[in-house]
């Protein structure tokens, strides 16, 4: 009997916030593109995790949200394909105006994880990816910056290196992806994220993720969400 609580604990899906969009089941429901289908297909994923099913139609309608699952429960996924579709609905512009879907990590590993996974799905839709983080020299981030892109995954110290330098520009950043938002103030990355927010237009569309809600993640998620919706999966934080 134990067992079966234990299993039901792990699956438990709890949504609040209003109008909700309905959770699909299969990736075919979410209208991607043939090109994004195939390369969905090239993955081998058969069909979206539970925290996908939630949160791709939330998303994809454009909503803020707020997700919590455990680690390895394909979050990444969840924000980065609509992210492409976000990204294909912007009309395309004769002089690069910076990038349009920015994600921040806590980590190099983890944004470069992010970056690749990245890679994998802008790759087919011609749209160019760029991390940003330590570990790598300033200057040749800075001509990669200049030369271009629509996404950049970046820590929040070195995307603050690189806006002070001007490599670019957030005129255009209109889907805004903090991952792992616990770790990063863990890591005391607090102000940088509030001073990057900052400089993204107020009426982009914000995802949340986190693992646990301390209050200080909370207390910033209140400040730069609008009307989000709150999905968790299993017995997190
Ligand atoms: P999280 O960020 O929640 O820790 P990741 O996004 O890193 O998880 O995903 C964990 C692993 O699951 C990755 O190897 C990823 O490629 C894989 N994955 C993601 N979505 C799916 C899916 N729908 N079907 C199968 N594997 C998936
Ligand atoms: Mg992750």
């Amino acid at each position: 009997e134990q067992d079966v609580v234990e299993y039901k604990k792990s699956l438990a899906i709890r949504v609040s916030g209003f109008d909700v969009p309905r959770p699909i089941k299969t990736f075919e429901e979410c209208g991607f593109s043939v090109d994004l289908m195939k390369t969905i297909a090239k993955q081998a994923y058969e069909k979206p995790t539970a925290i996908q099913c939630q949160a791709l139609p939330i998303v994809l309608s454009g909503r803020d949200i707020i997700g919590m699952a455990k680690t390895g429960s394909g979050k990444t996924a969840a924000f980065v394909l609509p992210m492409i579709v976000h990204i294909m609905d912007q009309p395309e512009l004769e002089k690069d105006e910076g990038p349009i879907g920015v994600i921040c990590a806590p980590t190099r590993e983890l944004a470069h994880q992010i970056y690749l996974e990245a890679k994998k799905f802008a790759k087919s839709h011609s749209i160019r990816v760029s991390a940003v983080y330590g570990g790598m020299s300033k200057l040749e981030q800075f001509k990669e910056l200049k030369a271009g892109c629509e996404i950049v995954v970046a820590t929040p110290g070195r995307l603050i290196d690189m806006l002070k330098m001007k490599a670019l520009t957030m005129f255009r950043a209109t889907y805004l992806v903090l991952d792992e938002a616990d770790r990063m103030f863990d890591l005391g990355f607090e102000p940088q994220i509030r001073s990057i927010v900052g400089q993204i237009r107020p009426d982009r569309q914000t995802l949340l993720f986190s693992a646990t809600m301390p209050r200080k993640v909370e207390k910033l998620a209140r400040e730069i969400l609008t009307d989000p919706v709150r999905v968790t999966v299993g017995e997190v934080g």
